[in-house]
């Protein structure tokens, strides 16, 4: 299979290797022979969809963007990468940086935009100093700054680091965190390109699918559109860990079957072990059973259609030996944690979840527990500001209803006296 953006060139990071193998001709043929719209033409026909987790159509998004140049535009390049289970933006700043650059620069050019922000969370130090380096050659080279190639398209891109809060890989709560203030999400509408950055017309796009648009600029959307899924054509970045022998990042299809990946590309499961559970696209996503693991091909349709999201494409595998309770807690405490605060089911639900998961793990349950889970779930989702509230909800709600039995072994079991640990907020830690 081809691989569209971790191809196997070695150096491919170097911009002269970069530019020996076809790097920034996109970029000129779109400045010299393409108008802003015919690039979002091509980009709409190769049905190019977000690889961020919503999947939203990327040339239909940038249709959105007001053509009228009398306002700054904005883009923002989301590599807050915060999701866990997600680990394949870095690969591309390590990898295949300049194609990341081009795409972006590609979309500045379609919507008119002048100033570009990379959102790279805090912790990506590493990453952070390589793209650094890798904007530095590309403006030495002319393609980014003032008269690209000698045209009239004028562009800057800035680095801006995140402060490590998940919050801010939401849109919204990323321009607030760009402007300097708290990363809150913001209520929309009014949606980015009616007002974004400071209030001026913005689109937000992931990484991995400014990635992907040199190479449909080049050899066309239809090209593109071939590729995979249909409905969700091209390739994904799976980023794979947990119970396998090769873990890593893989460039495959999309619609390619969960077991293929597992046994094919990543030697199966460790130590020969049954599987019992698999999170399909970043913690935020339901996860799976092993019988829908069986037949589940890795696009957004297919995982919809069973009640889960393909995500990030952020696969976590698990083996029967594991202890299905205590990973819900971890998640759980993951986004108790994380949650900005601003609306009242996610804050205080997820504490509510996370102490009765607690109790759960500690012998101290009760059956009707289930259904509170389920109920509190329930009463957070399609309730709050951001998505943030599905993203600790569904889970929960899912692997409640589909692990039921490794909870109810832990309500049944023997209860144990615990003696009480530092309180703070009310949970046990
Ligand atoms: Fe903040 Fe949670 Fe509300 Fe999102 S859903 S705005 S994270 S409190």
């Amino acid at each position: 299979m081809e691989k569209i953006i971790l191809k196997d060139i070695p150096d491919l990071h170097k911009i002269s290797v970069y530019e020996a193998n076809g790097g920034y001709k996109a970029l000129k043929k779109a400045l010299k022979k393409m108008t802003p719209s015919e690039v979002i033409e091509e980009v709409k026909k190769s049905n190019l969809r977000g690889r961020g987790g919503a999947c939203f159509p990327t040339g239909l998004k940038w249709s959105f963007m007001p053509k009228d140049n009398s306002k700054p535009k904005f883009l923002c390049c989301n590599g807050d990468e915060s999701e866990p289970g997600s680990f394949k933006d870095r690969e591309i700043f390590e990898k295949n940086p300049h194609q990341f650059i081009e795409g972006a620069l590609i979309a500045c050019y379609s919507m008119g935009i002048k100033t570009a922000y990379i959102y790279i969370r805090g912790e990506y130090y590493k990453w952070i100093k390589i793209m650094e380096k890798k904007l530095e050659e590309a403006y030495k080279k002319g393609y980014i700054g003032k008269n690209i190639l000698g045209t009239k398209f004028s562009t800057d891109i800035y680095i801006h680091k995140g402060a490590g809060a998940y919050i801010c890989g939401e849109e919204s709560a990323l321009m607030n965190s760009i402007e300097g203030k708290r990363g809150y999400p913001r209520v929309k509408p009014p949606y980015p390109p009616q007002y974004g950055l400071w209030g001026y017309p913005t689109t937000i796009n992931n990484i991995e699918t400014l990635a992907n648009v040199p190479e449909i600029i080049k050899r066309g959307g239809e090209w593109f559109a071939s590729i995979g899924e249909p409905k969700h054509p091209g390739t994904l970045l799976f980023g794979i860990s947990g119970h396998i022998n090769k873990p890593g990042v893989y460039e495959l299809e999309t619609g390619i079957p969960l077991m293929t990946i597992i046994n094919d590309y990543c030697g199966g499961i460790t130590e020969n072990k049954e599987l019992k559970m698999v999170i399909p696209g970043g913690t935020s996503m339901p996860p799976l059973t092993k019988e829908e693991c069986l037949t589940i091909k890795m696009d957004d349709a297919s995982l919809k259609a069973i009640g889960s999201s393909i995500g990030t494409a952020g696969i976590i595998v698990m083996n029967e030996d594991t202890d299905i309770v205590k990973v819900l807690i971890r998640i759980t405490q993951f986004y108790y944690h994380e949650s900005c605060g601003q609306c009242t089911p996610c804050r205080e639900g997820c504490g509510w979840l996370l102490r009765i998961l607690k109790r759960i793990d500690e012998g101290l349950g009760r059956m009707e527990d289930l259904e509170l889970l389920i109920n509190i779930s329930d009463n957070i989702t399609g309730k709050t500001i951001c998505a943030f509230g599905e993203a600790v909800a569904l889970p929960v709600k899912w692997t409640v209803i589909k692990f039921r039995k490794d909870f109810e072994k832990k309500i049944k079991s023997e209860k144990v006296f615990l003696p009480p640990k530092n309180i703070v907020h009310g949970l046990r830690h």
